[in-house]
């Protein structure tokens, strides 16, 4: 493997973060001694079902939901792809039927998200769209990376199936006014007497410090993962509103309430639990801590010449920050950092193999050219302000560094 450097820092949970101590000693136990399968009817399998209800219990309660509601999956992606596709296949004969009776022309099912969305959301809905399953409308964002609810508005009609806008953005940082958002469609579903859209929100970077509450969100589908809040890979969960059909994604033994077959990840579940639990007892004091340190290291890194702070000045997440310099790479910066044993990101994991810059920097205006010098810090339960000082120590040497070798040389209209 390759080895670890000796001093490491990182910078890079909006990726994942380390499994929190507390939350591995409570899995522990059910790899090698509870580690029934929920659906065999003997006692290692009861108290394999017992220890997965109690969790979902557990969550449960802490969004504001009824157990029934929870529904346990692979993870973030997996979760966003239930609720897409879920969502079109169960009511896209309803809604056209209903509303288009006597009408030559062939209407789809209409969807709306962002721009920003993760590729999780943006992927499967782009390719329906292609394959004309569906009809896409990719409300823009302005330059902090909000959307305005005067657009998603104008952009409802009726035969829109779902809304699907994540609550903060994996590289940028910036919060939606997901509690706002969610009013305007309860406002128009009731104006229009009917159910339709359903409202989705991918939460996957907001669960360790906002508040998940389903009923002050208005959301009827909610996606969480486990990973990115000190939980062990590959869980996650789709909290689904009492009432709201989907198609399942994944047939077979008919677990999660016929909704998503296969035997349930048992250590990943409780592990999941007890990492909500611990995220929602310390995020406020953890917000206010990060808040700080985040601010800190803006401050030192807005002093290189040329750079710009991507994302809302004040509604981001407490640990992101995401700062563009010009005439340089993001991906050459992060290679320099890595160097010094600073694991930082130009954006997010799953784009970091394409050169191109990010879709969500060019999404809040920035050029092409402005783009492509983006680089992500995102802060962690761990970090302290002496690893920022070393940030923001060896930061203005690689940005020189990379300068030098630059063959352009921007001005900051490029920024504008
Ligand atoms: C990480 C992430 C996902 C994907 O989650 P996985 O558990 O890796 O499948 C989806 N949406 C957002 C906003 C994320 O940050």
């Amino acid at each position: 493997m390759i080895p670890l450097p000796k001093k490491l820092i990182y910078l890079d949970h909006a990726a994942t973060t380390p499994v929190d101590a507390r939350v591995l000693e409570v899995m522990q136990p059910y790899f090698m001694e509870d580690f029934g399968n929920p659906s065999s009817f003997h006692t290692m399998g009861m108290r394999a079902k017992e220890v997965v209800t109690t969790s979902r219990k557990t969550i449960a309660h802490l969004i504001g939901a009824h157990d029934d509601e929870v529904l346990f999956t692979s993870g973030g992606t997996e979760s966003n792809s239930l609720a897409l596709f879920g969502i079109i296949q169960a009511h896209k004969s309803a809604i056209l039927d209903t509303r288009y009776s006597i009408s030559d022309t062939i209407s789809l099912p209409h969807v709306i998200t962002t721009s920003i969305e993760h590729h999780a959301v943006l992927e499967p809905l782009l390719h329906w769209q292609k394959q004309k399953q569906i009809e896409l409308t990719v409300l823009s964002v302005d330059r902090e990376g909000r959307v305005s609810i005067k657009d998603l508005e104008s952009a409802l009609k009726p035969t829109t199936i779902l809304v699907s806008i994540m609550m903060a953005n994996n590289e940028i940082g910036t919060i939606q006014p997901i509690a706002d958002i969610g009013r305007a469609i309860l406002t128009w579903r009731k104006e229009h007497k009917t159910i339709y859209p359903f409202f989705h929100s991918d939460a996957c970077q907001a669960a360790g410090f906002l508040d998940l509450n389903v009923d002050k969100l208005h959301t009827d589908l909610l996606t969480i993962n486990s990973s990115k809040i000190y939980g062990p890979k590959g869980v996650g969960l789709l909290y689904l509103r009492r009432g709201t059909k989907i198609e399942p994604l994944v047939r077979g033994g008919g677990q999660e309430r016929n909704l998503r077959s296969g035997t349930e990840n048992v250590p990943g579940i409780v592990g999941f639990a007890k990492a909500l639990e611990l995220a929602h007892a310390e995020r406020e004091q953890e917000s206010i801590r990060l808040t700080e340190l985040r601010d800190y290291l803006v401050e030192g890194l807005m002093k290189i010449p040329k750079s710009r702070l991507n994302g809302h000045p004040t509604d981001r997440l407490p640990n992101s920050v995401n700062v563009s310099f010009l005439d340089i790479e993001g991906e050459a910066a992060v290679l320099y950092l890595d160097a010094e044993g600073i694991m930082a990101s130009t954006g997010s994991a799953c784009a970091s193999s394409s050169l191109d810059p990010s879709h969500v920097i060019l999404a809040t205006g920035l050029s092409y050219e402005a783009a492509h010098g983006s680089i992500r810090f995102t802060l962690g339960r761990k970090t302290t302000k002496e690893e920022l000082d070393h940030v923001i120590k060896v930061m203005p040497g690689v940005i020189e560094r990379l300068r030098k070798m630059s063959p352009v040389n921007l001005d900051m209209k490029y920024f504008e």
